[in-house]
Protein backbone atom coordinates (compact mmCIF):
# COMPACT_ATOMS: atom_id res chain seq x y z
CA UNK A 1 0.00 0.00 0.00
CA UNK A 2 1.62 3.55 -0.51
CA UNK A 3 2.33 5.78 1.61
CA UNK A 4 -0.89 7.87 0.05
CA UNK A 5 -3.01 5.40 0.74
CA UNK A 6 -1.79 4.81 4.43
CA UNK A 7 -2.76 8.25 4.80
CA UNK A 8 -6.54 8.63 3.41
CA UNK A 9 -7.30 5.54 5.80
CA UNK A 10 -5.46 7.21 8.38
CA UNK A 11 -7.46 10.98 7.86
CA UNK A 12 -10.29 9.03 7.01
CA UNK A 13 -10.60 6.92 10.54
CA UNK A 14 -9.72 10.94 12.06
CA UNK A 15 -12.53 12.08 10.63
CA UNK A 16 -15.60 9.59 9.74
CA UNK A 17 -17.63 8.38 12.53
CA UNK A 18 -16.34 4.68 12.99
CA UNK A 19 -20.19 2.98 11.92
CA UNK A 20 -18.03 0.78 9.36
CA UNK A 21 -15.47 -1.60 9.79
CA UNK A 22 -13.89 -0.97 6.13
CA UNK A 23 -11.52 -2.86 3.73
CA UNK A 24 -8.12 -1.01 3.57
CA UNK A 25 -8.50 0.04 0.53
CA UNK A 26 -9.22 3.71 -1.19
CA UNK A 27 -11.25 3.54 -4.00
CA UNK A 28 -10.44 5.90 -6.74
CA UNK A 29 -13.02 4.90 -10.22
CA UNK A 30 -14.55 2.65 -12.16
CA UNK A 31 -14.85 0.52 -15.40
CA UNK A 32 -16.99 -1.89 -16.37
CA UNK A 33 -16.97 -4.82 -13.85
CA UNK A 34 -13.50 -2.97 -12.82
CA UNK A 35 -12.85 -0.65 -10.03
CA UNK A 36 -9.17 0.62 -9.26
CA UNK A 37 -7.79 2.02 -6.20
CA UNK A 38 -5.87 4.93 -5.58
CA UNK A 39 -2.40 3.21 -5.47
CA UNK A 40 -3.98 2.15 -9.50
CA UNK A 41 -4.65 -1.47 -8.39
CA UNK A 42 -7.17 -3.48 -10.36
CA UNK A 43 -9.83 -5.51 -8.95
CA UNK A 44 -12.58 -7.52 -10.59
CA UNK A 45 -15.90 -6.63 -8.78
CA UNK A 46 -18.99 -9.01 -7.39
CA UNK A 47 -20.38 -6.65 -5.00
CA UNK A 48 -21.13 -3.56 -7.31
CA UNK A 49 -21.62 -1.28 -4.35
CA UNK A 50 -23.61 -4.34 -2.71
CA UNK A 51 -26.18 -4.64 -5.48
CA UNK A 52 -26.32 -1.09 -6.63
CA UNK A 53 -24.22 -0.51 -9.88
CA UNK A 54 -26.14 -2.82 -12.09
CA UNK A 55 -25.28 -1.22 -15.57
CA UNK A 56 -21.25 -1.41 -14.96
CA UNK A 57 -19.38 1.53 -13.98
CA UNK A 58 -18.55 4.39 -16.55
CA UNK A 59 -21.44 3.48 -18.61
CA UNK A 60 -21.23 6.77 -21.49
CA UNK A 61 -24.87 7.05 -21.91
CA UNK A 62 -26.03 7.31 -17.92
CA UNK A 63 -23.15 9.46 -17.30
CA UNK A 64 -24.17 11.80 -20.74
CA UNK A 65 -27.83 11.74 -19.28
CA UNK A 66 -26.64 12.94 -15.57
CA UNK A 67 -24.37 15.40 -17.32
CA UNK A 68 -27.48 16.41 -19.41
CA UNK A 69 -29.52 16.90 -16.44
CA UNK A 70 -27.01 18.76 -14.13
CA UNK A 71 -26.75 21.81 -16.77
CA UNK A 72 -30.72 21.92 -17.03
CA UNK A 73 -31.53 21.80 -13.63
CA UNK A 74 -30.66 20.09 -10.35
CA UNK A 75 -33.79 20.45 -8.05
CA UNK A 76 -37.02 21.82 -7.87
CA UNK A 77 -39.37 21.39 -5.06
CA UNK A 78 -42.27 18.58 -4.68
CA UNK A 79 -44.63 21.09 -4.93
CA UNK A 80 -43.89 21.82 -8.48
CA UNK A 81 -44.16 19.33 -11.19
CA UNK A 82 -40.93 18.08 -12.87
CA UNK A 83 -40.63 16.27 -16.56
CA UNK A 84 -38.14 13.80 -14.97
CA UNK A 85 -40.47 12.48 -12.18
CA UNK A 86 -43.15 12.30 -14.18
CA UNK A 87 -41.03 10.39 -16.86
CA UNK A 88 -39.56 8.19 -14.25
CA UNK A 89 -43.14 7.50 -12.49
CA UNK A 90 -44.50 6.55 -16.26
CA UNK A 91 -41.84 4.20 -16.72
CA UNK A 92 -41.47 2.27 -12.84
CA UNK A 93 -45.57 1.83 -13.07
CA UNK A 94 -44.94 -0.14 -16.61
CA UNK A 95 -42.25 -2.38 -15.32
CA UNK A 96 -43.52 -2.96 -11.81
CA UNK A 97 -47.32 -3.40 -13.03
CA UNK A 98 -47.71 -1.01 -9.62
CA UNK A 99 -49.78 1.96 -9.96
CA UNK A 100 -48.81 4.77 -7.95
CA UNK A 101 -45.10 5.43 -7.00
CA UNK A 102 -43.45 8.16 -4.49
CA UNK A 103 -39.68 8.65 -4.70
CA UNK A 104 -37.61 8.53 -1.58
CA UNK A 105 -33.72 9.46 -1.14
CA UNK A 106 -32.83 5.94 0.39
CA UNK A 107 -34.18 2.66 0.69
CA UNK A 108 -34.87 3.11 4.41
CA UNK A 109 -37.02 5.73 3.54
CA UNK A 110 -38.73 3.89 1.53
CA UNK A 111 -39.62 1.62 3.68
CA UNK A 112 -40.66 4.18 6.26
CA UNK A 113 -43.07 5.50 3.81
CA UNK A 114 -44.37 1.91 3.19
CA UNK A 115 -44.98 1.50 6.80
CA UNK A 116 -46.59 4.73 7.01
CA UNK A 117 -48.76 4.07 3.65
CA UNK A 118 -50.03 0.47 5.63
CA UNK A 119 -50.86 1.99 8.96
CA UNK A 120 -52.70 4.97 7.25
CA UNK A 121 -54.88 2.43 4.94
CA UNK A 122 -55.86 0.66 8.34
CA UNK A 123 -56.57 3.23 10.02
CA UNK A 124 -58.63 4.94 7.97
CA UNK A 125 -60.90 1.68 7.63
CA UNK A 126 -61.58 1.14 11.19
CA UNK A 127 -59.75 4.24 12.85
CA UNK A 128 -57.70 1.92 15.59
CA UNK A 129 -53.97 3.58 16.86
CA UNK A 130 -52.70 0.22 17.96
CA UNK A 131 -52.05 -1.43 14.46
CA UNK A 132 -49.63 -4.68 14.45
CA UNK A 133 -47.20 -5.59 11.50
CA UNK A 134 -45.82 -8.92 11.43
CA UNK A 135 -42.07 -9.00 9.76
CA UNK A 136 -39.42 -11.81 9.34
CA UNK A 137 -36.62 -12.79 11.20
CA UNK A 138 -33.28 -12.27 9.66
CA UNK A 139 -34.57 -9.45 7.97
CA UNK A 140 -33.16 -6.48 6.79
CA UNK A 141 -34.82 -3.33 5.81
CA UNK A 142 -32.91 -0.38 6.85
CA UNK A 143 -31.00 1.65 9.52
CA UNK A 144 -33.59 4.32 10.38
CA UNK A 145 -36.44 3.69 13.64
CA UNK A 146 -39.63 2.87 10.88
CA UNK A 147 -37.48 0.30 9.22
CA UNK A 148 -34.72 -0.84 11.70
CA UNK A 149 -38.45 -1.76 14.06
CA UNK A 150 -39.13 -4.27 11.05
CA UNK A 151 -35.42 -5.27 11.00
CA UNK A 152 -35.55 -9.05 12.16
CA UNK A 153 -31.57 -8.67 14.15
CA UNK A 154 -32.03 -7.84 17.40
CA UNK A 155 -28.37 -7.29 17.37
CA UNK A 156 -28.60 -4.39 14.99
CA UNK A 157 -31.92 -2.89 17.41
CA UNK A 158 -31.43 -3.87 20.87
CA UNK A 159 -29.28 -0.59 22.28
CA UNK A 160 -31.92 1.61 20.27
CA UNK A 161 -35.08 0.49 21.71
CA UNK A 162 -37.64 1.52 21.76
CA UNK A 163 -39.10 0.82 18.60
CA UNK A 164 -41.91 2.11 16.66
CA UNK A 165 -43.92 -0.63 18.48
CA UNK A 166 -46.54 -2.89 17.67
CA UNK A 167 -43.97 -5.16 15.55
CA UNK A 168 -44.09 -9.18 15.63
CA UNK A 169 -41.83 -11.59 13.96
CA UNK A 170 -42.53 -14.71 12.23
CA UNK A 171 -39.88 -16.99 9.85
CA UNK A 172 -39.89 -16.72 6.27
CA UNK A 173 -41.15 -20.00 4.95
CA UNK A 174 -42.74 -21.19 7.82
CA UNK A 175 -46.58 -19.57 6.91
CA UNK A 176 -47.42 -21.58 10.28
CA UNK A 177 -45.18 -18.62 11.98
CA UNK A 178 -47.41 -15.63 10.01
CA UNK A 179 -50.43 -17.44 10.44
CA UNK A 180 -50.75 -17.64 14.28
CA UNK A 181 -49.35 -13.77 14.41
CA UNK A 182 -52.48 -12.55 12.52
CA UNK A 183 -55.69 -10.89 14.48
CA UNK A 184 -57.48 -8.25 13.93
CA UNK A 185 -55.15 -5.53 14.45
CA UNK A 186 -52.72 -6.84 11.44
CA UNK A 187 -51.86 -4.22 9.01
CA UNK A 188 -49.63 -5.37 7.17
CA UNK A 189 -46.61 -8.11 6.44
CA UNK A 190 -43.56 -7.32 5.67
CA UNK A 191 -40.50 -9.23 3.63
CA UNK A 192 -37.70 -9.48 1.11
CA UNK A 193 -38.38 -11.15 -1.56
CA UNK A 194 -34.97 -12.46 -1.22
CA UNK A 195 -33.40 -11.61 2.11
CA UNK A 196 -29.93 -10.03 1.00
CA UNK A 197 -27.95 -9.15 4.58
CA UNK A 198 -29.70 -12.14 6.04
CA UNK A 199 -27.95 -14.59 4.75
CA UNK A 200 -29.84 -15.05 0.96
CA UNK A 201 -32.77 -16.58 1.94
CA UNK A 202 -34.86 -16.91 -1.16
CA UNK A 203 -38.48 -16.92 0.06
CA UNK A 204 -40.49 -20.21 -1.19
CA UNK A 205 -43.53 -19.77 -3.58
CA UNK A 206 -45.99 -21.08 -1.32
CA UNK A 207 -45.05 -18.73 1.15
CA UNK A 208 -45.76 -15.95 -1.03
CA UNK A 209 -48.79 -17.46 -2.12
CA UNK A 210 -50.06 -18.36 1.55
CA UNK A 211 -49.34 -14.23 2.68
CA UNK A 212 -51.10 -13.21 -0.59
CA UNK A 213 -53.86 -14.99 0.44
CA UNK A 214 -54.46 -14.22 4.32
CA UNK A 215 -53.71 -10.40 2.95
CA UNK A 216 -56.41 -10.99 0.78
CA UNK A 217 -58.86 -12.47 3.58
CA UNK A 218 -58.11 -9.99 5.82
CA UNK A 219 -57.49 -6.85 3.73
CA UNK A 220 -54.10 -7.17 5.63
CA UNK A 221 -51.45 -4.68 3.11
CA UNK A 222 -48.31 -7.28 1.41
CA UNK A 223 -45.26 -4.98 1.23
CA UNK A 224 -42.06 -6.55 -0.56
CA UNK A 225 -38.80 -5.03 0.00
CA UNK A 226 -37.27 -5.43 -3.34
CA UNK A 227 -34.06 -3.20 -2.20
CA UNK A 228 -31.49 -5.61 -2.96
CA UNK A 229 -33.22 -8.14 -5.21
CA UNK A 230 -35.17 -6.02 -7.42
CA UNK A 231 -34.38 -4.07 -10.72
CA UNK A 232 -33.51 -7.50 -12.89
CA UNK A 233 -31.27 -9.26 -10.11
CA UNK A 234 -33.12 -12.06 -9.87
CA UNK A 235 -33.69 -12.63 -13.36
CA UNK A 236 -37.32 -10.72 -13.33
CA UNK A 237 -37.68 -7.02 -13.38
CA UNK A 238 -38.87 -7.33 -9.68
CA UNK A 239 -38.23 -11.06 -7.77
CA UNK A 240 -42.20 -11.46 -7.14
CA UNK A 241 -42.87 -11.43 -10.88
CA UNK A 242 -41.48 -14.85 -10.86
CA UNK A 243 -44.17 -16.22 -8.19
CA UNK A 244 -47.58 -15.11 -9.87
CA UNK A 245 -48.28 -12.96 -7.21
CA UNK A 246 -48.44 -9.29 -6.93
CA UNK A 247 -47.82 -7.46 -3.02
CA UNK A 248 -50.27 -4.13 -2.40
CA UNK A 249 -46.81 -2.12 -1.86
CA UNK A 250 -43.45 -2.27 -2.74
CA UNK A 251 -40.20 -0.99 -2.50
CA UNK A 252 -37.14 -0.69 -4.10
CA UNK A 253 -34.01 1.40 -4.09
CA UNK A 254 -30.29 0.64 -4.77
CA UNK A 255 -30.05 -0.33 -8.67
CA UNK A 256 -32.89 1.75 -9.15
CA UNK A 257 -30.34 4.51 -9.47
CA UNK A 258 -27.00 2.91 -10.24
CA UNK A 259 -25.13 4.99 -7.95
CA UNK A 260 -27.25 8.46 -7.58
CA UNK A 261 -28.87 7.69 -4.06
CA UNK A 262 -32.39 7.44 -5.29
CA UNK A 263 -35.70 4.60 -3.61
CA UNK A 264 -39.17 4.71 -3.89
CA UNK A 265 -42.22 2.89 -2.56
CA UNK A 266 -44.94 2.10 -5.18
CA UNK A 267 -48.48 0.65 -4.31
CA UNK A 268 -51.68 -0.42 -6.30
CA UNK A 269 -54.20 1.89 -6.60
CA UNK A 270 -56.27 0.95 -4.15
CA UNK A 271 -53.87 1.30 -1.72
CA UNK A 272 -53.11 4.57 -3.19
CA UNK A 273 -56.69 5.68 -3.08
CA UNK A 274 -56.94 5.16 0.29
CA UNK A 275 -53.74 6.20 2.53
CA UNK A 276 -51.39 8.96 2.47
CA UNK A 277 -52.82 12.17 0.81
CA UNK A 278 -51.16 15.78 0.96
CA UNK A 279 -49.72 16.56 4.21
CA UNK A 280 -49.54 13.05 4.89
CA UNK A 281 -45.77 12.32 3.63
CA UNK A 282 -43.00 14.63 2.30
CA UNK A 283 -39.83 14.82 1.23
CA UNK A 284 -37.41 17.65 0.14
CA UNK A 285 -35.09 15.62 -2.47
CA UNK A 286 -37.30 12.47 -3.35
CA UNK A 287 -38.05 12.49 -6.83
CA UNK A 288 -35.86 15.77 -7.81
CA UNK A 289 -34.80 16.10 -11.46
CA UNK A 290 -31.07 14.64 -11.09
CA UNK A 291 -32.43 11.95 -9.09
CA UNK A 292 -35.20 11.14 -11.97
CA UNK A 293 -32.91 12.04 -14.36
CA UNK A 294 -30.96 8.55 -13.24
CA UNK A 295 -33.77 6.29 -12.84
CA UNK A 296 -35.12 7.35 -16.77
CA UNK A 297 -31.60 6.43 -17.81
CA UNK A 298 -31.40 3.09 -15.90
CA UNK A 299 -34.64 1.86 -16.61
CA UNK A 300 -34.45 2.71 -20.51
CA UNK A 301 -30.66 1.25 -20.46
CA UNK A 302 -32.49 -2.13 -18.28
CA UNK A 303 -34.25 -2.17 -22.19
CA UNK A 304 -31.68 -1.27 -24.31
CA UNK A 305 -28.54 -3.12 -23.23
CA UNK A 306 -31.27 -6.43 -22.35
CA UNK A 307 -29.55 -6.43 -19.38
CA UNK A 308 -32.46 -8.80 -17.58
CA UNK A 309 -31.65 -10.85 -20.66
CA UNK A 310 -27.88 -10.90 -19.74
CA UNK A 311 -28.66 -11.91 -16.06
CA UNK A 312 -30.71 -15.08 -17.31
CA UNK A 313 -28.05 -15.93 -19.46
CA UNK A 314 -25.03 -15.98 -16.92
CA UNK A 315 -26.74 -16.75 -14.08
CA UNK A 316 -26.95 -20.23 -13.98
CA UNK A 317 -23.40 -20.38 -15.26
CA UNK A 318 -22.82 -18.86 -11.75
CA UNK A 319 -24.79 -20.82 -9.99
CA UNK A 320 -22.46 -23.99 -11.85
CA UNK A 321 -19.07 -22.71 -10.87
CA UNK A 322 -19.89 -21.93 -7.27
CA UNK A 323 -21.92 -25.46 -7.20
CA UNK A 324 -18.69 -26.95 -8.36
CA UNK A 325 -16.75 -24.77 -5.59
CA UNK A 326 -19.14 -26.32 -3.12
CA UNK A 327 -18.26 -29.40 -4.31
CA UNK A 328 -14.43 -29.28 -3.78
CA UNK A 329 -14.77 -27.73 -0.58
CA UNK A 330 -15.88 -29.68 2.40
CA UNK A 331 -16.10 -26.57 4.32
CA UNK A 332 -18.22 -25.06 1.77
CA UNK A 333 -21.81 -25.95 3.20
CA UNK A 334 -24.39 -25.15 0.95
CA UNK A 335 -25.29 -22.25 -2.10
CA UNK A 336 -28.55 -20.33 -2.74
CA UNK A 337 -30.24 -17.38 -4.12
CA UNK A 338 -31.56 -16.82 -7.33
CA UNK A 339 -29.95 -15.23 -10.43
CA UNK A 340 -27.60 -12.91 -9.64
CA UNK A 341 -28.01 -12.52 -5.68
CA UNK A 342 -26.27 -15.94 -4.61
CA UNK A 343 -24.60 -16.78 -0.85
CA UNK A 344 -22.14 -19.54 -0.70
CA UNK A 345 -22.15 -20.75 2.42
CA UNK A 346 -19.13 -21.73 5.09
CA UNK A 347 -19.11 -23.81 8.44
CA UNK A 348 -16.25 -20.85 9.83
CA UNK A 349 -16.14 -17.38 8.89
CA UNK A 350 -15.51 -15.81 5.86
CA UNK A 351 -13.79 -12.64 6.51
CA UNK A 352 -10.23 -14.09 5.54
CA UNK A 353 -11.24 -15.71 2.95
CA UNK A 354 -12.59 -12.07 1.76
CA UNK A 355 -9.55 -10.44 2.68
CA UNK A 356 -7.14 -12.77 0.83
CA UNK A 357 -9.35 -12.11 -2.69
CA UNK A 358 -9.13 -8.54 -1.95
CA UNK A 359 -5.19 -8.99 -2.10
CA UNK A 360 -5.35 -10.77 -5.14
CA UNK A 361 -7.65 -7.99 -7.09
CA UNK A 362 -11.15 -9.76 -6.09
CA UNK A 363 -14.03 -7.58 -4.27
CA UNK A 364 -16.71 -10.06 -2.46
CA UNK A 365 -18.81 -9.52 0.60
CA UNK A 366 -20.19 -11.17 3.14
CA UNK A 367 -23.47 -11.35 4.14
CA UNK A 368 -23.39 -12.68 7.55
CA UNK A 369 -20.37 -13.95 9.27
CA UNK A 370 -20.55 -17.25 7.23
CA UNK A 371 -21.57 -16.52 4.05
CA UNK A 372 -19.96 -14.87 0.93
CA UNK A 373 -22.63 -12.89 -0.99
CA UNK A 374 -22.34 -12.54 -5.13
CA UNK A 375 -24.35 -9.69 -6.10
CA UNK A 376 -21.79 -8.17 -9.42
CA UNK A 377 -23.35 -5.68 -12.05
CA UNK A 378 -26.02 -7.01 -13.98
CA UNK A 379 -23.51 -6.83 -16.98
CA UNK A 380 -21.34 -9.42 -15.99
CA UNK A 381 -19.87 -12.03 -18.55
CA UNK A 382 -19.04 -15.79 -18.43
CA UNK A 383 -15.55 -15.31 -18.66
CA UNK A 384 -15.49 -12.19 -15.40
CA UNK A 385 -17.13 -15.51 -14.09
CA UNK A 386 -14.24 -17.86 -14.72
CA UNK A 387 -11.89 -15.26 -13.51
CA UNK A 388 -14.03 -14.53 -10.35
CA UNK A 389 -13.81 -18.35 -9.46
CA UNK A 390 -10.14 -18.89 -10.03
CA UNK A 391 -9.09 -16.39 -7.96
CA UNK A 392 -11.59 -17.05 -5.21
CA UNK A 393 -10.32 -20.85 -5.76
CA UNK A 394 -7.01 -20.49 -5.07
CA UNK A 395 -7.79 -17.96 -1.93
CA UNK A 396 -9.60 -21.43 -0.96
CA UNK A 397 -7.01 -23.80 -1.48
CA UNK A 398 -4.57 -22.16 1.26
CA UNK A 399 -7.53 -22.57 3.61
C1 LIG B 1 -29.96 -1.99 1.57
C2 LIG B 1 -31.34 -2.40 1.98
C3 LIG B 1 -32.21 -1.51 2.63
C4 LIG B 1 -31.79 -0.14 3.08
O1 LIG B 1 -31.46 0.69 2.02
P1 LIG B 1 -30.58 2.02 2.30
O2 LIG B 1 -30.55 2.69 0.98
O3 LIG B 1 -29.25 1.56 2.78
O4 LIG B 1 -31.31 2.80 3.33
C5 LIG B 1 -33.50 -1.95 2.90
N1 LIG B 1 -33.92 -3.17 2.55
C6 LIG B 1 -33.11 -4.05 1.92
C7 LIG B 1 -33.63 -5.38 1.53
C8 LIG B 1 -31.79 -3.70 1.63
O5 LIG B 1 -30.98 -4.60 1.04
Amino acid sequence: MSEQMKKYIDEAEKALLHTYNRYQIVLDKGEGVYLYDIDGKKYLDFVSGIAVFALGYGNRKYNDALKGQIDKLLHTSNYYYNVPAIEAAKKIKEVSGMDRVFFTNSGAEAVEGALKAARKYAYLKDGRTDHEIIAMNHSFHGRTFGALSVTGNPHYREAFEPMIGNIKFADLNDLDSVLSLVNEKTCAIILETVQGEGGIFPAAKEFLEGIRKVCDEKDILMILDEIQCGMGRTGYMFAWQKYGIKPDIMTTAKALGCGVPVGAFLMTEKVGQNSLVAGDHGTTYGGNPFACAAINKVLDLFKEDNIIENVNAVAPYLEQRLDELKDKYDFITDRRGAGLMQGLVFDRPVAEVINKALEKGLILINAGTNIIRFVPPLVITKENIDDMISILDSCLESI
